[in-house]
């Protein structure tokens, strides 16, 4: 068989179990409107949770950083590091609370590029199982015992702990501080405590953390700030720039002596050209906006509230979680497509997530809402919602 046809061949069995994913052209990033094929939508699947890809501020600080050149021109260790990325960093490092900060492209090469410098085959990783794919696949790139653990169970947690132990060699415990497909938090404190007992690093990717809550001093750093975790006890925090800071790259957060080392070490750092200076513009404005501006989160609260309120209303399967992240889990992956279809015929536009980015018999609308949505938004979703589900039989279930 030639390639072609093989690949055809693969490409029609994932039809067949329904899990082909359609590849849709929007008219511009949704804030949080945009037109698909000709027709105005209202957007619940973006994770711009503040509404800062559509700001002004954001744009105009974009346009200004293209002045310094419209690319890096090389990596950043060749001569792709600019002022603006150190000035970046250090606004990060400030944020997160944390000794120094780095930049990488996505977050996706920041947790690959993290875990594989940190850990070899001697060494450990403990991944909760519902980890992001960037963790996982970074945890199989890195070559060291991989260990999963049952969702935030902190039995399944220490009993994974003790066999690292047992083996031998470094241990580092590696999960989402917010599950990006599940919109629940992981339970920090007690994770950090395990840690410190079985001598174990911690790992927090803060994708769906970072912008979105905080503590009083750190009040947009992430669920690590939100837990009262300091450096030592969590002394890898991983950030994204293009969920709530609107923009792109990624963040590594920690000590001196990390930052200096994944500058050495941390090969999608030093393979790959440097941050545009335009996108580290934008990332710094956006996270200026979010601490100048604490209404953006006030407002993304009482949106989540407000739509936990009327879906709890009208019966729907909701997740314990407060986070802009609301799945509605309706199990089979032919009644999600179908729903979601329904809904974008509606004008509302959701994700519909299946296997295998969620387990089989799993697969659900991601609802995610920002600060940039209106009550009548909220109020569209819900009516389209209340329309549509009771059709596909998921009430009262
Ligand atoms: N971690 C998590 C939890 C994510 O949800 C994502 C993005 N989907 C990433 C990492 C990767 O980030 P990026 O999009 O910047 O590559």
């Amino acid at each position: 068989m030639s390639l072609d046809e093989t690949l055809l061949q693969r490409l029609a069995e994932r039809r067949q179990k329904n899990l082909y994913r359609e590849l849709k052209t929007l008219d511009r990033a949704p804030g949080p409107r945009a037109q698909l094929d000709g027709r105005q939508l209202l957007v619940f699947s973006s994770n711009d949770y503040l509404g800062l890809a559509s700001r002004a501020e954001v744009i105009a600080a974009q346009q200004a950083g293209a002045k310094l050149g419209a690319g890096a021109t090389a990596s950043h260790l060749v001569n792709g590091h600019l002022d603006i990325h150190r000035r970046l960093q250090g606004r990060i490092a400030d944020a997160t609370g944390r000794e120094a900060a780095l930049v990488f492209s996505s977050g996706y090469l920041a947790n690959i590029g993290t875990i594989c410098a940190v850990l070899g085959r001697p060494d450990n990783i403990v991944s909760d199982k519902l980890n992001h794919a960037s963790l996982i696949d970074g945890a199989r790139l890195s070559g060291a015992n991989s260990l999963r653990f049952a969702h935030s169970d902190l039995d399944s947690l220490q009993r994974q702990l003790q066999s690292a132990v047992a083996r031998g060699g470094k241990i580092l415990v590696a999960v989402d501080g917010v599950y990006s497909m599940d919109g629940d938090r992981a339970p920090l404190v007690e994770i950090a405590a395990l840690c410190r007992e079985f001598n174990a690093w911690l790992m927090v990717d803060e994708a769906h953390g970072f912008g979105v809550m905080g503590s009083e001093s750190q009040p947009f750093a992430g669920s690590c700030a939100q837990a009262g975790l300091t450096q030592d006890e969590a002394p890898i925090v991983m950030g994204t720039l293009g969920k709530a800071a609107g923009n792109a790259g990624a963040f590594v957060a920690g000590s001196r002596a990390l930052i200096d080392y994944l500058v050495q070490f941390a090969r999608p750092y030093i393979y790959t050209t440097g941050m545009p200076p335009a996108v580290a513009a934008g990332a710094l404005a956006a996270i200026e906006l979010m601490r100048d501006e604490p209404q953006l989160q006030w407002r993304l609260q009482k949106n989540i509230t407000y739509f936990r309120q009327g879906a709890t209303a009208l019966g729907l399967p909701l997740e314990d979680t407060t986070s802009p992240i609301q799945p509605v889990l309706l199990g089979c992956e032919r009644t999600v497509m179908a729903v979601a279809d329904k809904l974008q015929a509606c004008g509302v536009l959701v994700g519909a997530i299946r296997p295998p980015t969620v387990p089989v018999g799993t697969a659900r609308l991601r609802i995610t809402l920002s600060a940039a949505h209106q009550r009548a938004d909220l109020d569209e979703l819900l009516t389209a919602l209340h329309q549509i589900l009771p059709a596909a039989e998921v009430l009262g279930r």
